[in-house]
């Protein structure tokens, strides 16, 4: 502390404090395991729960807290969870809802991880799931039993972006719990949880169409920039945020600083690259339709999409994914030909960043879904280059369809 201290003892506690004034546009990033009590009645009073004190870093810091805060009032809800990936965020909403017997049903058009967590990390605690067709509120209805204590919904679907009636599936799910009321079932009604990371928040509001919980992978829009891995969990709801935030704190989930400060400076121009990516997307979408060897583009804005209308009714904007399927006659390598040809549009998982990107799918992985073609389809995501260069790329790989 004072002098008659050594070097490396002054250099841990060194007795200089920076004026607490600092005020500038970004915020702190502040990093800590250990967070320091001034005194024992600090360590017994200190409140984490409620984001009012500060007590260990997995129980937050002025960076978490504030990205905390900004997520909540992204997605129009309340309080908010934050995880160190997207998928960790599906995996956490689960485990907080669901106990050994219980049931969790997952459209056949979810993200696919999210089915597979299910399948094989749910199963080994005794939880099973069922998946069920998001395009017909009549086969979730059939599909709900007693044991049905969580539904997943996803608008628009993965890879093959139908845009589901949310409210309608939400409005079975209401009536099975009221139906439920006078048995034991009510103690833990069936909870709705919205994974909104198409829509981001922009494109509409989760809590709005009825959705209890609304997670998002940070990973996509929020950050932007394909260098970060973050997942979030909103709720309005006191009674779900605090199931939340206690098997959150129990299974240790946290999230790095620097990581925070990567998804806050995103923030901001989140609106901005949404419309803009929204746009160019649905250029090239249109774009693609009239191509010689395109059996079919499937894009919500597109009238031939499955919940074309839904989408009109209930979103304001689009992301920016455009899935292509080929022409049954058009050889497979062909397709193989044309994704290596890209030039602008690279290979790779995830989307929403600044490069564009293109992934193929095998029929396999269509199954469980109404797929009537013989390839699987190519999904593009657009990123911020010039939209002029990305038509010029998808023309001249397009080439290698016709080629001899
Ligand atoms: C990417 C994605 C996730 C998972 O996010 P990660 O951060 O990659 O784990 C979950 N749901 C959807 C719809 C996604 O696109």
């Amino acid at each position: 502390m004072t002098t008659d201290t050594a070097l490396p003892t002054q250099l841990v506690h060194h007795p200089y404090r920076a004026p607490a004034e600092f005020d500038a546009v970004p915020v702190g990033v502040f990093k800590a395991s250990t967070v320091l009590f001034p005194n024992v009645a600090a360590v017994r009073q200190r409140r984490w729960q409620d984001k009012s004190a500060y007590t260990y870093g997995l129980h937050g810091t002025p960076t978490t807290f504030t990205l905390e805060e900004r997520i909540a009032t992204l997605e129009g809800g309340h309080h908010c969870v934050l995880a160190p990936s997207g998928l960790a965020a599906v995996a956490l909403v689960d485990m907080a809802f669901l106990r050994a017997g219980d049931e969790v049903l997952i459209p056949h058009n979810a993200y696919g991880p999210n089915l597979a967590f299910a399948a094989v990390e749910l199963a080994h605690w005794g939880i099973r799931h069922r998946t069920y067709d998001p395009m017909r509120p009549d086969d979730l209805a059939m599909q709900l039993t007693p044991q049905t204590r969580l539904v997943w919904l996803e608008a628009a679907g993965s890879i093959t972006l139908e845009f589901p009636d949310v409210p309608a599936l939400v409005a079975q799910v209401q009536a099975h719990n009221a139906r439920c009321a006078s048995t034991e079932a009510q103690l833990r009604p069936t909870v709705t949880v919205l994974d909104n990371t198409w829509g981001a928040g922009v494109a509409f509001c989760g809590f709005d169409l009825g959705a209890d919980v609304v997670m998002q992978a940070l990973t996509k829009y929020p950050s932007g920039g394909a260098d970060v891995l973050m997942g979030s969990v909103v709720t309005r709801d006191e009674r779900l945020h605090h199931a939340l935030l206690m098997t959150h704190m129990r299974l240790g989930l946290g999230v790095s600083g620097n990581d925070a400060e990567l998804v806050l400076r995103g923030l901001p121009s989140l609106q901005l690259r949404y419309r803009a990516q929204d746009a160019s997307t649905r250029q090239l979408a249109q774009w693609m339709q009239q191509q010689p060897g395109v059996a079919r583009v499937l894009h919500p804005a597109l009238p031939g999409t499955p919940g074309h209308a839904t989408w009109r009714r209930d979103a304001q904007g689009a992301a920016c994914l455009f899935t292509v399927v080929f022409d049954d006659a058009i050889p497979a390598e062909r397709i193989d030909a044309f994704c290596d040809n890209l030039r602008l549009f690279r290979l790779g998982y995830s989307w929403a960043g600044p490069m564009s990107l293109c992934m193929p799918y095998d029929r396999a992985d269509m199954r469980g879904r109404d797929w009537p073609h013989a390839h699987g389809p190519v999904r593009f995501a657009v990123g911020l280059e010039a939209v002029t260069d990305l038509q010029a790329d998808l023309k001249q790989a397009l080439a290698v369809l016709s080629a001899a």
